[in-house]
């Protein structure tokens, strides 16, 4: 029976697989897994099935997969990651399809987290929202009228790589000054190294310098640390002005490990923000806030989206059967 089918859902993320299964029609997942790919030397297509093989069950239809992009969803085909460089025009879809004989969903992880987040998350109940995720990159997705933007290709809304200093430091995607460049993890870190001086307790410090270090410095009122911050967070207010500007959203959900610095980073971006608004309008009720799925806004918009193809796939067979 279509209704007693069972959904799989699996987010791909910079470290970690998450995978869990799920009840047709209930978000909570009846079984997950968390497996940490990057220490072993083995194809991560290996390692993600020997995940899914570990959940896998007859009733089963569906998988729906979050991963990291430029991909075409369309194919389930993964273009290029600079996280996964041996998914190089990988067929996903097709071979996850192959082994396991049921439909696969490929999507992008930040569309996906957007999605998780306004199904189950902050944004809940609203109809326009934009989401960020900030941590080793700068993910987006947009959800506007009730709709996923994803553009002609399927590749849109990347608002990481809003250009917010021309000629800027080199950002992942090899282009300059985009907002994932000076504003991301790494980006947070290169700024304390190169200003680093004497007066900043991190100079002293015997710990590996990364975003969360120096946030605990800035937490604990180092100079150095809090400018690095507020640095970062000058150009995501810079960038969200533009976005705001575009989509005038109802709510801005920021996720990701660099935004558990939370004040630090969205109060100087908040003041950038406004700023720059064009008019106090677009910012009358506009709720900012972090995401309150946290690593899990992913998996749940893989889900989501999996749950709705279903119930499509589920309402035609009925159709079907009343022929
Ligand atoms: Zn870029």
């Amino acid at each position: 029976m279509p209704a007693m089918s069972k959904l799989l859902a699996a987010d791909i993320g910079g470290t970690h697989i998450r995978v869990a299964t799920f009840s047709f029609n209930d978000p909570k997942p009846i079984e997950r897994r968390k497996k940490t790919w990057r220490e072993i030397n083995q194809p991560i297509f290996d390692q993600l099935t020997e995940v899914i093989d570990s959940l896998w069950e007859r009733e089963i239809t569906l998988i729906s997969i979050a991963s990291p992009g430029p991909l075409d969803a369309e194919t389930g085909t993964i273009i290029n990651t600079p996280n996964i460089p041996e998914w190089n025009n990988f067929p996903l879809s097709n071979q996850l399809k192959e082994r396991y004989q049921v439909d696969v969903l490929v999507n992008n992880d930040a569309n996906l987290a957007a999605f998780g987040e306004w199904h189950y998350g902050a944004g809940h109940g609203y109809h326009d929202l934009i989401y960020l995720t900030i941590s080793t990159g700068i993910g987006s997705g947009v959800i506007s009228k009730d709709k996923l933007i994803t553009g002609h290709q399927g590749l849109g809304t990347e608002l990481g790589h809003t250009t917010v200093m021309p000629g800027g430091p080199i950002c992942s995607c090899g282009q300059r000054g985009h907002l994932e460049a000076v504003a991301s993890g790494p980006a947070i870190v290169r700024y304390v190294r190169e200003n680093l001086n004497q007066s900043s307790i991190l100079m002293h410090s015997d710990k590996k310098l990364t975003a969360k270090v120096i946030a605990d410095a800035a937490a604990a009122g180092d100079r150095l640390a809090l400018d690095a911050f507020s640095q970062a967070g000058m150009y995501i207010g810079q960038a969200l002005a533009d976005h705001v500007h575009i989509f005038n959203p109802g709510i801005i959900i920021i996720g990701g490990g660099v935004a558990e610095s939370d004040a630090i980073l969205l109060d100087p971006a908040k003041v950038s923000l406004k700023q720059r608004i064009m008019d106090p309008r677009f910012l009358e009720d506009l709720v900012i806030t972090r995401s309150k799925l946290g690593d899990d806004s992913g998996l749940m918009g893989a889900f989501a989206i999996a749950q709705i193809v279903q119930s499509k796939i589920n309402s035609s067979n009925i159709m079907k059967q009343g022929d």
